[in-house]
Parts: C-alpha cells; sequence; structure tokens
C-alpha cells in the first residue's frame, strides 16, 4: 500500500503538516528547569463537580509552585455531552474558586500562545496528525458499522476473546487502496483507527507521580482516533494537544489511569514525547459505614453551586481541599496559622492514592477557623454581597447601615482567640439577627423566676449607663448584686453555704443578655449592647420584663 496516497487521498484539505505543528506553529516552551506545566481539561457539561476544584487545585499549585504554566483548556469534542453555556458555568465556577489560569479559555475569551484551547476548533491539527500516522502505516479508515460492530463483540464473547477492535477483528485493517477509494465514493461513513502496533501479551510499565510504579497490559486495540464527523476521541486529542501545548505533567482523574496504555502507544506512534502521568482519587462520601464517590445525583455538595449558595467563601474550600490533598496540610497550618496557603510546600508524591473523605463537618470547621482570621469589613461586605441573593430580608438590614454591620463582625474578631461562630455566610442571619428589631426572635430562656429576674432587670435599667466601658459596665453588675442577693464575685459565691445567695454576677449579666439578645450565648456583650445602643437594649429589657 502506497501510504503517502492513501493520507493525500483522506485528508486533501490538510495542508500544513504535523511537522509544522510541531516544530513551527508551537515552539517548545523557555521556562525554568523544574517548571511544571499542568492544564485542567473540563468538558463543557455546564456542571463543576467538587472534585474538579479539587483536580484544578492541585493542578494549579503544581504550575504555580514550579514556576510553570496552567492552562484551561475545554474538551468538547463529545458533543452529546455538551450543554448549553456550559462553559460559562464551568468558568464561573472556577473564577468563583479563585483558581487561577495562566493561558487557555476565560470569559473574555482565549490568551495564550499555545490555542485554540478549545477542542472543536482544532479539528485541522488532529486531521494533520492523522494524516501523518497514515503516511506511516499507523492509521486508517474503518468504515464498520454499528451492526458489524456489534457483530464483532458477540463473536468475541463467543470466543472469550478480549472485547475491542483488534487482531482477526479489525476487519478493515487491511483495506486495499481501491476498497477504501471505492467506499468512500460510495459515500460510507468512516473513522480512522489506529493500526496498533501492540502484541497480545504485551506488559507496559509507567510511574504514576501519585500512584506509583504501575503495570498494566499493552494496548492491542485500533482505537478510534477520529470519529466519522472527523473530530478527534480523547485519547487522540489528550496526545496531539498535551504535546504541543507543553504539558509537562497531566494531572486527571483516576477513571483515565486504565486508557493510560493507550495514550503511550499515541505518543509513541507519533513520535512525541509523553508527558507525566499523575492520577487524582476521586472525591468520596462515607454512607453508611462504606465509601463511594461523591455523586452529582445523589450529593448537593458534589457541585461547586452548593458552596456558593451555602456562602463558604473559596478560601475556606481551598484550605479544605489542601487538607485533603496532603496529609501534611494540617500541621503546617497549625504551625502557620496566618500564612498564605500558597507558602505551603505541596507534593504531589504526599497526595492520597485512595480517595480522600469530603466531610461537610470538617469543611465547616476548617472554614470557622478560616473567617476567623478574615477582618470585620471583609465578613461585613462578603455577607452583604451573598445575601443580595440568597437572603433579602438580610440584605436589607445589613446594607442599610454598612457601619453598623461591620460593627457586629467586629466583635470579639482578632486577638488571640477569636470567636468562630461563622462557617458559612449562611449561618450570618443566625449569628446577627437580634441586632435588628425585624429580625429578632426570642431563642432562649433563664430558669430563674420571674420575680427575681424581673427585679434584677429593673435594678440594672436604674443604673445602666451606654457610656460605661467595658470594666465600669461590668462593675455596674456587681454594684447591684448585694441588693439583689446575688453574690458580686463567682468566688464569694462558690465558697459560701448553699443558700446563702440566689446567684452571682454571672447570672445578672445573663439575664440582661437574655433580656437584650433573647440569647444566652453571645459575643462580648457589653460591645453587643454599644453597638445595639441605649434606646434599643432598654426597649428589649422592658419588652422582656412585661411578657415575664
Ligand atoms: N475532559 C476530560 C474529562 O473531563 C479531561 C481529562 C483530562 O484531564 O485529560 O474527564
Amino acid at each position: 500500500m502506497d501510504n503517502k496516497k492513501l493520507a493525500e487521498f483522506l485528508f486533501p484539505h490538510i495542508k500544513t503538516t504535523a511537522r509544522q505543528y510541531r516544530e513551527e506553529i508551537y515552539p517548545k516552551r523557555e521556562l525554568p528547569e523544574g517548571a511544571m506545566v499542568t492544564r485542567f481539561a473540563p468538558s463543557p457539561t455546564g456542571f463543576l463537580h467538587i472534585g474538579g476544584v479539587f483536580t484544578s487545585l492541585v493542578n494549579e499549585r503544581c504550575a504555580h509552585k514550579s514556576g510553570g504554566v496552567l492552562m484551561l483548556r475545554i474538551e468538547d469534542t463529545d458533543k452529546k455531552r455538551e450543554q448549553e453555556n456550559g462553559i460559562d458555568a464551568i468558568l464561573t465556577g472556577l473564577e468563583n474558586f479563585g483558581i487561577h489560569f495562566d493561558e487557555g479559555v476565560t470569559a473574555q475569551g482565549e490568551h495564550g500562545a499555545y490555542g485554540p484551547y478549545t477542542q472543536s476548533q482544532r479539528a485541522e491539527i488532529y486531521q494533520a496528525f492523522c494524516k501523518e500516522l497514515v503516511e506511516k502505516g499507523l492509521a486508517y479508515p474503518c468504515f464498520c458499522t454499528e451492526e458489524e460492530l456489534a457483530d464483532i463483540r458477540k463473536r468475541q464473547e463467543a470466543d472469550k476473546a478480549m472485547p475491542g477492535y483488534h487482531g482477526q477483528y479489525a476487519r478493515c485493517r487491511d483495506l486495499t487502496f481501491e476498497q477504501i477509494e471505492e467506499n468512500i465514493k460510495a459515500g460510507k461513513s468512516y473513522v480512522m483507527r489506529l493500526r496498533s502496533p501492540g502484541k497480545p501479551g504485551g506488559r507496559i510499565k509507567y510511574k504514576d507521580a501519585i500512584k506509583g510504579q504501575i503495570e498494566m497490559d499493552e494496548n492491542i486495540a485500533d482505537v478510534v482516533l477520529l470519529k466519522s464527523d472527523g473530530i478527534p476521541t480523547y485519547h487522540f486529542a489528550h496526545a496531539v494537544d498535551d504535546s504541543l501545548m507543553g504539558t509537562t505533567h497531566v494531572i486527571r482523574g483516576d477513571e483515565w489511569v486504565s486508557s493510560v496504555n493507550i495514550h503511550l502507544q499515541l505518543f509513541q506512534a507519533l513520535g512525541l514525547k509523553p508527558p507525566k502521568y499523575a492520577h487524582v482519587a476521586p472525591v468520596m462520601k462515607e454512607e453508611d459505614g462504606s465509601k463511594r464517590k461523591l455523586s452529582k445525583r445523589k450529593d448537593p455538595e458534589a457541585a461547586v453551586s452548593y458552596f456558593t449558595e451555602e456562602g463558604y467563601p473559596k478560601e475556606s474550600v481551598l484550605e479544605y481541599l489542601m487538607t485533603l490533598a496532603n496529609s501534611t496540610y494540617e500541621d503546617w497550618r497549625r504551625a502557620n496559622k496566618e500564612m498564605d496557603m500558597n507558602e505551603y510546600p505541596f507534593r504531589l508524591d504526599k497526595m492520597g492514592q485512595s480517595g480522600a473523605l469530603f466531610d461537610l463537618k470538617k469543611l465547616h470547621s476548617v472554614s470557622a477557623e478560616v473567617i476567623s482570621r478574615f477582618d470585620a469589613k471583609r465578613v461585613a461586605d462578603d455577607i452583604i454581597g451573598w445575601a443580595e441573593k440568597y437572603d433579602k430580608e438580610l440584605y436589607d438590614c445589613l446594607s442599610s447601615d454598612g457601619d453598623y454591620a461591620e460593627g457586629i463582625f467586629s466583635i470579639d474578631r482578632g486577638g488571640k482567640k477569636p470567636r468562630k461562630d461563622i462557617a458559612k455566610w449562611s449561618d450570618a442571619r443566625g449569628y446577627c439577627s437580634y441586632f435588628f428589631d425585624s429580625l429578632f426572635v426570642r431563642e432562649e430562656s433563664l430558669e430563674f423566676d420571674a420575680e427575681t429576674q424581673k427585679a434584677a432587670l429593673e435594678k440594672y435599667l436604674e443604673v445602666y449607663d451606654p457610656n460605661d466601658d467595658r470594666d465600669a459596665w461590668f462593675d455596674r453588675m456587681k454594684s447591684i448584686c448585694p441588693s439583689l442577693g446575688f453574690a458580686s464575685e463567682v468566688k464569694e459565691f462558690k465558697a459560701a453555704e448553699p443558700g446563702t445567695y440566689k446567684g452571682h454576677v454571672g447570672d445578672i449579666s445573663s439575664m440582661v443578655r437574655v433580656a437584650v439578645t433573647g440569647r444566652k450565648n453571645t459575643p462580648d456583650l457589653c460591645s453587643v449592647m454599644a453597638l445595639m445602643g441605649e434606646d434599643r437594649c432598654r426597649a428589649r429589657i422592658k419588652e422582656y420584663i412585661k411578657n415575664l
């Protein structure tokens, strides 16, 4: 067979050669030694899985930690999976989580010198590489219909042979030029297949940067390279794109591990250097004592929109994902509380080989910790931004007075032991409702009888001075204790015979707290009252007394 003639016959429109793409159009990247070029390559399904954010974070850390490049490539060769606006949803999701790409597709279009980064715009490039494979006798057209393929599968089942288009079952493998010409002239549809150089029984080995040494059967199947519309399969597009784009490390979901034999063979057939592979185990969920993949269908937290809707700041989600990525991250964080996450010496070979458990409770506590380090303005602004979309009533309250809002979140913030009541912005309403009359509900009450509380609160109203600082505020509480039969010191109360006192100063302040806020537990009450202002505090106490 004259391969050159066949190549020209099949791809007459392809003028730019694979060699030109390799050597001229996509020059080698000039990067420092050790720089990693990585990519996140989602399909435009409109759904960004939290596992996708995890994988993109791992890619991002590897690229940016090493002074390399992170690309975003859109893999839209499977039109069946594509959703309208499916790219936008993914781009917005990634942006919301603060993953910064140096090259590739963005909401504003593409940027970077190694594009196009959208596979559907690269058809001619793949065809040029396929043409070259035909020239080398390593690819051929296959005219088998669905029925014929089904028939092959049946025969393989009967023969107990390996499934796939290979060996004696690969019936289009040895068609002559004339047969091919005749089929094409008759308008028969065809795909392009690799003429696999693999031998049955052959084994290959490669070192996965996460999973370690892996040995598997060599590929023997004549896999499809181009589908009947001239669009490549994932396998072929991966090999062509990742070599032209200079990807050094293909870091992707581990559902692709079993295809590495195909991929390595494709790189070999194309005469291209393969990248290093790192296969990331999926994010898991624990259910009834066993682990399963976090599922788009069953688990709301599989979708990144869940985190946006609940109001988890991106820093929290990334911080949590880092704890899943490297088991030493948490120790590092404990030792470096204030440090930027990006300072952590992230390593691929420290990643777990089996799927990390995604635990919402853990995310919650990591997030509360992260938020406790934000300043009040950031917290107030983010909550207002979140509430505008998800809690209109809260938004109206907070946005009507920005200083008041910031004041709320500045109480007990900073210092060595900041409070950790807020883990997500949707916790904010519960946290701050009592600061607003329109949101206020009485949630808790005290054991003390009505008479005792009434006496204490009336007394307090007599002495309450809104100008008191923290010490004066507490001294004033103490000052009313003796006349009410309460101990002004907790110590005193504890040392006394039971029955000597009705309670101690802490109980008096609890009564004031419950009267003013409707809760037993709040941040520093003196600060709360100062922010709420005298009128509101008095009104709350009076109303409480009335209803006792
Ligand atoms: N488009 C592929 C997927 O969504 C990407 C795999 C890869 O990163 O190569 O699974």
